[in-house]
């Protein structure tokens, strides 16, 4: 079979088995969660990560000897796109299948793969990510979160993070905390693994300017990490984490697109129903936002292609330089004509009004897009000094 004709044929075997299998109790799940509406059905969610990984969808890029599938690129290209235009729900797995998975087959050891790999496979085990603090979002280098040994050479972790995204959904959590009490900067700091549910750990939400509570505070006082539970070597967190960060504009970025896509669609819906498809500004604004979709989809397969080269190492090229801001300002652009599409009507809730309620919902959470994963400010410095090799800002803590 030639790759074109192997390629059809899992493109129609994703779109069949998403069809036979997101009905019934999961039918409800079609469009829902991902970020900004995080908080639809939780539970059924996760049941649906067991749902994929009974039918053989986790694992996709992980490799065959970890229990994975060992897919090329284009043949997850096409997974994603099926998944999001059958309108699979956002992924609870996310963070443990796309950033923690791939880190621990990179730089953890023999046991660690062996006990926390086929939990994020199976979909029984869910992950949250323990980055930001008060004073380390931009400047993660800034990290005070402490841990220091105890008597039997764990850990005791004392200090919090906050933006924690779904850490009130999840069962594990990775941090980066300081265990050289000395050290300043990005030395000194460690990765650990912690069991979330464990006296010494409290979480508490905060709650979003759109009504929700995806993400929280967690306060560490005293809490365990056991000795075997961090990742490389004590001081070499920083590595270890920015492995990671490479593996977050991975591979779903494609099925992001296609919920991109829907979402220009309800605009051009609205700007219909509201009798403005014939308002030449908003028919520019319109079109400018669809080639914007066809640019990031193009740049996004040049960028993945060249990660595929590299095996997912986290080297991505220039492309990956420019991808995060290009989307995100995007997204944030698409939720203002939304808004504009809308006219005075955007100003008023009306939870029974759906179409209006989704597009809200769009407006206020792109607002988000330009800040997680590294600001827009955070962005454009990186391109100049690594894209165009302007000068380095000064870094006051490293
Ligand atoms: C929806 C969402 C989910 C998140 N989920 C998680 C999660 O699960 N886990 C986690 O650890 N974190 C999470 N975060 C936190 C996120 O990583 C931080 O918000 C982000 O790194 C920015 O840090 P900060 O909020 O501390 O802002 P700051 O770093 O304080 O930045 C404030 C402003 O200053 C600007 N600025 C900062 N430094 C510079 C500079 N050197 N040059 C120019 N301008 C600068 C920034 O661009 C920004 O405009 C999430 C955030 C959001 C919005």
């Amino acid at each position: 079979m030639n790759s074109e004709t192997q390629q059809h044929h899992l493109r129609v075997e994703v779109a069949d088995w998403m069809t036979a299998h997101l009905s019934g109790e999961f039918a409800c799940l079609q469009y829902r969660g991902g970020p900004g509406d995080e908080e639809a059905y939780p539970a059924l969610r996760k049941k649906w990560e067991r749902e994929l990984a009974s039918g053989g969808w986790t694992g996709l890029g992980w490799p065959k000897e970890q229990g994975g599938r060992a897919m090329s690129v284009a043949d997850q290209v096409i997974f994603h796109e099926e998944y999001a235009r059958a309108g699979g729900p956002g992924r609870m797995g996310h963070i443990g299948e796309g950033l923690l998975g791939p880190t621990l087959i990179a730089c953890g050891t023999e046991d660690q793969r062996k006990r926390f790999l086929p939990g994020i496979l199976k979909g029984t085990q869910f992950w949250c990510q323990g980055y930001s603090e008060p004073g380390a979002g931009s400047d993660l280098a800034n990290v005070r979160t402490r841990a220091v040994r105890d008597e039997n050479g764990n850990w005791r972790v004392h200090g919090q993070k906050v933006w924690t995204s779904l850490a009130h959904d999840s069962d594990w959590i990775f941090v980066i905390a300081r265990t050289d009490a000395e050290s300043r900067g990005n030395r000194g700091l460690s990765f650990l693994l912690m069991l979330l549910d464990q006296p010494g750990i409290e979480i508490r939400p905060i709650k979003q300017l759109n009504g929700g509570a995806e993400f929280n505070e967690v306060f560490f006082d005293g809490a365990l990490a056991a000795a075997e539970d961090l990742v490389g070597t004590p001081g070499d967190g920083w590595r270890i984490a920015m492995t990671l960060l490479g593996f977050e504009r991975g591979m779903s970025t494609l099925g992001q697109q296609m919920q991109f896509i829907r979402e220009l669609e309800w605009v051009v819906d609205a700007a219909h129903e509201a009798g403005v498809a014939n308002d030449p500004l908003i028919r520019q604004r319109i079109a400018r936002a669809w080639s914007g979709l066809r640019v990031m989809r193009y740049n996004a397969l040049r960028m993945l292609a060249g990660a595929d080269a590299d095996e997912g190492g986290g080297a991505l090229g220039r492309e990956a330089l420019i991808y995060k801001y290009y989307w995100s300002n995007w997204h944030r652009e698409l939720g203002q004509l939304a808004m504009d599409v809308l006219g005075p009507d955007a100003n008023v809730i009306d939870r029974a009004d759906a179409k209006r309620t989704r597009l809200q919902g769009v407006f206020l959470f792109s607002r988000a897009d330009t800040i997680y994963a590294g600001t827009n400010e955070i962005q454009l410095n990186i391109m100049a000094e690594r894209g165009l090799g302007m000068p380095r800002e000064p870094r006051g803590t490293q």
